[in-house]
């Protein structure tokens, strides 16, 4: 699975000015989870993560390169939970080592959405989530209460290191938070539509559409995307022998 290999590293340049809080998981730093989604009410509210108008972004990038992601870790770049005064602006990126998927197209897409879905299985008492797929934000109203417990990013980040480890394709699985506004929000969230796209072409070519790019209205994610024709010809080879313009 290479195919968001170049995301990554595009991630990796983006944050490299900043020098980010680590933590490795441990699933005892696990945050409180209440199993299902909590009101938090704006009077209850110490502040909003990635709040309107603020900067917002989140995505899921997956690789089997063990050089690009070889840690449970949870990795935070700006002020942690405690210390946010108000709205800020809020990037959480997670990077997921998943075992070698390739041999096996027609699943790919399949495991790698089942796998994405694990964050809609994350309930973290007093920081509810609420995700716009479809402009890739991401906004969390966290509670003065659980500020008070002391709620941290190294405990939810272990929250969702636990959930998409519950799946056994996932290797390892780094989350990545970010609140400091100093860096790029709109180019971030250029990489999760990108990253979109990407998951979105993976299933239009396992639905079987032809392999001719010349017509083919995905060819300008293709052209970009080392990998991905690859893949289509693969999956292509396998069904009708239709033979492959580029
Ligand atoms: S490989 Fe070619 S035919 Fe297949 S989705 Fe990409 S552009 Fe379209």
């Amino acid at each position: 699975m290479e195919l968001y290999n170049s995301l990554i590293q595009d991630t990796k340049t983006l944050l490299e000015k900043g020098a980010p809080k680590v933590w490795d998981y441990a699933e005892r730093d696990c945050w409180n989870d209440i199993g299902s989604s909590e009101l938090v009410l704006q009077k209850d509210a110490a502040y909003e993560l990635g709040a309107a108008g603020k900067g917002s972004a989140n995505y899921v990038l997956f690789s089997s390169s063990a050089e690009l992601v070889n840690r449970d870790q949870v990795l935070l770049y700006g002020a942690d939970l405690k210390d946010i005064k108000g709205d800020c602006d809020f990037a959480r990126i997670v990077l997921l080592r998943v075992g070698v998927l390739d041999d096996d197209d027609d699943q790919v897409y399949r495991i790698l959405k089942d796998i994405e879905f694990a964050k809609y299985h994350v309930y973290p008492e007093g920081y509810m989530v609420r995700m716009s797929p479809e402009s890739y934000r991401e906004q969390v109203r966290v509670s003065k209460k659980a500020i008070k417990k002391g709620i941290s990013f190294k405990s939810i980040g272990a929250s969702y290191i636990k959930a998409y480890k519950k799946d056994p394709n996932v290797l390892n699985a780094t989350v990545i938070f970010v609140t400091a506004s100093s860096f790029d929000f709109a180019a971030m969230k250029d990489y999760a539509k990108k990253a979109n796209d990407i998951t979105g072409t993976l299933a239009h070519i396992l639905e079987g559409l032809p392999t001719d790019c010349s017509v083919c209205s995905l060819k300008g994610i293709c052209d970009e995307v080392e990998g991905m024709k690859e893949l289509h010809f693969g999956v292509g080879d396998k069904g009708t022998d239709k033979g492959h313009k580029h």
